[in-house]
């Protein structure tokens, strides 16, 4: 019932392949323009060295043994009998197109993989690529997933992100008309920015071919610039009521067929410096489907 205010993921992969469908995160042991030198040394101010990776790869663990370990946990915890190979850290398309493919063809190989996810960098694809990809959409569920963040370039420059609103645009434009699913990622409480800058941001992903969304809360990462700006007091984190009341705006200015992955971000609790709610994902989650109902309000009501 509560689901019907958005369109969930899950609720999605059941109505196309009948059961209950999880991600499994794969660390396919990449890197990211914006780290290594090529668009910049220092990364996005909120991003640490791992990038968000697991480092399952530097491990030792192949792909194939990360989605069997994946799929014998997922299985049990969620009942799932189908899952989604998600390459994650970092930047996955970033590497040249044969070590590419071998990491997806890997993949899709193993048992009751019915498709991948793939986060990567709106500057960070190839024609080539995208060829790739849209050959696996014919057979597979194919999702890339973009990470904008804002929709303002002076935020874009103040975070480092190294690319443009018109780079995200662009890449886009180029995914689209291929079967290839195209999800974007928004960090909400980005610092100066304002609600009208993130209304911004969500009219402008409604105006573009993008069939996922997933928020993300921005917080504050050990050992990050980030985190030296909060500490000398020139960063202020969200409080959660802001952040839940944000999401529902937000939601509430996208199109209803965009497909929600997320509402809210993962931290690794030693990693967290600020906020400590940001830990309770749960009860965000809870405050959020509340404020939609006491609003009665829903995706796409102001669209
Ligand atoms: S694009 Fe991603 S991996 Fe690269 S610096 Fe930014 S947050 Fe880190």
């Amino acid at each position: 019932m509560m689901n019907q205010r958005y369109k969930d993921l899950n609720t999605y992969l059941r109505s196309l392949y009948g059961c209950r469908v999880q991600k499994i995160t794969v660390d396919a042991g990449l890197s990211c323009p914006n780290r290594d030198g090529t668009v910049s040394t220092g990364g996005c101010i909120y991003c640490n060295v791992r990038g968000s990776g697991s480092g399952a790869l530097a491990r030792g663990l192949s792909v194939t043994e990360q989605l069997l370990q994946g799929k014998r946990a997922l299985a049990g915890r969620y009942k799932a009998k189908k899952f989604l190979a998600y390459f994650q850290s970092f930047s996955n398309t970033y590497a040249a197109l044969d070590r590419l493919q071998r990491f997806y063809d890997e993949a899709l190989a193993v048992e009751d993989i019915i498709g991948l996810s793939i986060g990567t960098r709106p500057d960070c694809v190839t024609e080539a690529v995208l060829e790739l990809l849209q050959d696996y959409a014919q057979k597979y569920l194919i999702w890339i997933e973009y990470g904008l963040q804002s929709a303002s370039d002076a935020t874009l420059a103040l975070i480092n992100r190294g690319h443009d609103v018109r780079c995200f645009k662009d890449a886009v434009r180029a995914t689209a008309n291929r079967g290839i699913k195209i999800c974007v990622h928004v960090i909400l409480g980005l610092p100066d920015e304002t609600r009208e800058d993130m209304l911004h941001t969500a009219r402008t992903i409604a105006d573009l071919e993008i069939d996922g969304l997933k928020l993300h809360l921005l917080y504050v990462v050990k050992g990050t610039r980030l985190e030296a700006l909060y500490r000398r007091g020139k960063y202020r984190c969200l409080e959660q009521h802001e952040y839940v009341d944000l999401v529902c705006d937000f939601l509430e200015r996208i199109p209803p067929k965009m497909i929600i992955q997320r509402l809210t971000g993962d931290p690794h609790p030693p990693e967290l410096t600020a906020p400590q709610w940001s830990l309770n994902k749960s009860q965000t989650l809870a405050q959020i489907w509340a404020t939609l109902e006491i609003r009665d309000s829903w995706q796409g009501k102001f669209v």
